[in-house]
């Protein structure tokens, strides 16, 4: 059984094949998804999703926020509905966190103090209400653990981590554990496969970051994008650079999801073909 910690199921490049995208995961046994949100707007669409393809993807969650490639769209007022958006799902099994939320001084043309100020803003949420948040962290390393040890947040996952050793420890000590995925099946991937070796294991997640970050073999295979039917191919990649077996790895994997996102536990433990999960 594995699990896709970061999967962008409501980005255009699957708009017209969704129900194909799902099938395929679920066949690869990719039995649990997680959807961040982009945009303070796509709140409903993200929660309408995860329902709609629950009896396919029985461990089908999201999370709520605004991505820091889109804070040059996004208005203060957003901060107030993403607040509603929150507490409004605070009853729905499905909703897991707080995110895609983050800092990408990488991407040229985004202001970094629009993006600090939102960034800042959605943490307050999580501390407000206890949540934890997926985070994307892009040459911004520092600047989020700054902001993290500045409040209270239960944790969550950075996902598709490329940082140092260092700072991957920094993180594991503020309850955080690490995505990894399609980039680190490239050969020239030194570091990212170094860390894959050097963390303790219980610190590691799988994510595809579909239809995001393609894995190494895709061009040479002619695919136009990644999806999440990919990430049993890509996690077995990642078992082998670690050194562990396939199933050891997907157990390590999915419970330590479960760690960081207590929510997502609370819905595969009440569903009886998730938590048969060892
Ligand atoms: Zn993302």
């Amino acid at each position: 059984m594995w699990i896709d910690t970061h999967c962008h199921l409501d980005a255009p490049e699957f708009s017209s094949s969704l129900p194909s995208i799902i099938s395929a995961a679920k066949e690869k046994n990719v039995q649990a998804i997680l959807l961040p949100a982009v945009r303070a707007a796509d709140a409903q669409h993200v929660k309408d999703l995860a329902s709609e393809y629950s009896n396919e993807i029985p461990g089908l969650v999201y999370t709520l926020g605004i991505h820091p490639l889109y804070t040059n769209q996004a208005q203060e007022s957003d901060i107030d509905v993403l607040d509603k958006a929150i507490e409004a799902s605070l009853n729905d099994p499905r909703f897991v966190g707080v995110g895609e939320i983050g800092l990408d001084y990488f991407v040229e043309g985004l202001d970094p103090r629009q993006q600090e100020h939102y960034f800042h803003a959605q943490l307050d949420l999580a501390q407000k209400y206890q949540l934890p948040v997926v985070l994307h962290v892009r040459r911004s390393q520092d600047a989020i653990l700054k902001a993290l040890r500045q409040r209270n947040i239960p944790g969550g996952i950075a996902h598709a981590f490329n940082g140092s050793l260092q700072q991957a420890e920094q993180f594991i000590g503020l309850g955080f554990k690490l995505g990894f995925g399609g980039a680190a099946t490239y050969e020239r991937a030194l570091q990212i496969r170094r860390l894959l070796k050097d963390l303790p294991l219980d610190s590691i997640v799988t994510e595809t970051d579909a239809p995001d970050i393609p894995p190494a073999w895709l061009r040479e295979e002619g695919i136009a994008f990644n999806e999440p039917a990919f990430l049993p191919r890509i996690a077995e990649q990642l078992s082998k650079i670690r050194g562990v077996s396939h199933s050891d790895f997907a157990s390590a994997a999915w419970q330590n999801t479960m760690q960081a996102l207590p929510r997502w536990q609370s819905l595969c433990a009440s569903n009886t073909t998730l938590s048969q999960h060892p």
